[in-house]
């Protein structure tokens, strides 16, 4: 009798449920897509009770799809937009106020008065990670600081906080669980990398009352058994932070192997193994993934925090496409930029750089510039900004890179991996299921259940389509230098 995997990806622009068979074979699928709220400059949030209606919807859409009932669902696995913050009544399981998303920069006054004389590097030994607006830890001290009564309350045991993967779990479990995994805790900049618990020292120069936080888990076991919504009775057997999730299902199983994933923002990890390795070049220190008791596996990240967003963004605010597909075909119409380049620096700068005061720009504009253009270089930039991380995972970890695997909701567009692979000068490989991420989830279920084991992993792994690249070093570097000059203007 056939057996089934189920993962929820909980993304920056939709949720969705899937189902897998036992080859790692998509069965069914439900998706939503999310409010994308933006009340001020810099501000981003989300509804966390529209992202917990939207779970349960697209929980029965998969199922209905398939016809399987939730008996044949063995294990469910959860993946999750990474650092968004939500703070909950525990008793009522209302949210305090709107989640706020991992874009949003409201918290660099914050971030520098936690960094004080001691700089943004003041936790990273602890953490793996710099002072950043980016992280969990600074919007939640946000929270208590501005939502009325927040910090009496949390003080009181009253209120939770949870990245979306606790939020879900908690809701799932009817309330019953306040859980998180390893690669989730890893980026509220509260936990020790090397002790998995939460840092009693950071969280009182944060003043994050622990009683507030949830416990921390490895990324495969049974925390729970699912008890709302058409999965009721299913064991929850895996949590992965999304780009964990996908390094994972890429099977980037052992030190040296990497993925980069383009979505809303684009993601690199490299494996490097048991042991957290130090950044000297932009790099965050994470946790790549924990199966069980085994030790914790380590990686190093390539954060870009805008990269299909700019995609979103010439559609909604410029309006110069209408669909994100669009881009292609409009980019494919001019052979090149015409000299324009943008970068998106619209919530600073992350990896390599980390510049919060960072804005974005258009530049090398001529009257001959169009929206063609505009649409072939805000492709670019994509590809230049994993550039400048994949420079940086080289100096840090000594690791050539000889092939990228990627994936991701851009990876359909043909024009910008032939340009990845000409401005990394290596092959590009996307592997034949593109939804890495959710397969990475389950994944980590099956192995709680026994359903799958990691050689099976390296199996079921297989390739869609490689672009060699097909750009002279000279040309490579005169462009690459360019669009470094464009960004030293963003700040
Ligand atoms: P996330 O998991 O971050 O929500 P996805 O992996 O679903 O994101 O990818 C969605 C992103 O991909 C969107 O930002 C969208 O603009 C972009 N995108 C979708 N289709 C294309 C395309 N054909 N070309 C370029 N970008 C695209």
């Amino acid at each position: 009798m056939s057996r089934y995997i189920a993962a929820i990806d909980q993304g920056t622009t939709s949720t969705r449920c899937i189902v897998f068979d036992q080859h790692g074979r998509i069965v069914g699928l439900g998706q939503r897509e999310h409010e994308q709220i933006f009340p001020r400059p810099g501000w981003v949030e989300h509804d966390a009770q529209e992202i917990w209606r939207n779970t349960l919807t697209v929980i029965e859409e998969a199922l209905a799809t398939t016809g399987l009932g939730r008996s044949d669902i063995d294990a469910v696995g959860v993946t999750n937009q990474r650092e968004t913050t939500v703070v909950w009544d525990r008793h009522t399981g209302e949210p305090v106020c709107n989640a706020i998303v991992w874009q949003d920069t409201r918290t660099d006054a914050i971030c520098d008065e936690l960094a004080g004389d001691a700089g943004p590097g003041r936790y990273q030994e602890r953490t793996g990670l710099p002072l950043s607006t980016y992280f969990a830890g600074p919007k939640l001290r946000w929270i208590l600081d501005n939502v009325e009564n927040a910090r009496a309350r949390a003080e009181s045991g009253d209120l939770c906080f949870g990245t979306i993967d606790s939020w879900l779990v908690w809701k799932l479990t009817g309330g019953k669980t306040h859980v998180t995994d390893v690669t989730n805790a890893a980026r509220t900049m509260l936990m020790d990398l090397r002790t998995l618990q939460w840092d009693s020292q950071i969280c009182a120069d944060f003043g994050v009352p622990e009683s507030m936080l949830p416990a921390i888990h490895s990324s495969s076991q049974i925390y729970a058994e699912v008890a709302e919504g058409a999965l009721a009775g299913v064991p929850i057997g895996g949590i992965l932070g999304d780009q964990q999730a996908a390094t994972f299902g890429q099977a980037c199983l052992s030190p040296g192997e990497a993925k980069n994933t383009y979505g809303t923002g684009n993601f690199m990890l490299l494996n490097t193994g048991t042991e957290p390795v130090k950044s000297s070049h932009g790099l965050l220190t994470t946790v790549c993934y924990r199966i069980g008791d085994e030790p914790a596996v380590y990686a190093l990240e390539g954060s870009i925090a805008v990269t299909g967003s700019l995609v979103q963004w010439l559609r909604d605010n410029l309006e110069i496409i209408s669909s994100a597909s669009e881009i292609e075909p409009l980019a494919a119409s001019v052979p090149d930029t015409g000299g324009a380049y943008i970068v998106p620096a619209f919530s600073g700068l992350f990896a390599p750089r980390w510049r919060p005061d960072a804005r974005g720009i258009i530049c090398g504009l001529t009257r001959f510039v169009t929206k063609a253009h505009l649409a072939r270089a805000a492709l670019e930039s994509t590809a230049f900004q994993t550039r400048e991380v994949s420079d940086a995972m080289r100096a840090d970890s000594g690791v050539e890179l000889t092939t990228l695997k990627v994936d991701g909701g851009m990876v359909v567009n043909e024009l910008l991996m032939q340009f990845q692979s000409d401005i990394l000068g290596v092959p590009v490989v996307r592997p034949k299921i593109a939804e890495t991420t959710a397969l990475g989830a389950a994944y980590a279920a099956g192995i709680a259940v026994d359903r799958w084991t990691q050689d099976d992993i390296r199996e079921i792994w297989a390739e869609d389509k490689t672009w060699q690249p097909n750009m002279a070093d000279t040309e490579r570097e005169r462009r690459y230098a360019e669009w470094n000059a464009a960004v030293e203007r963003t700040y």
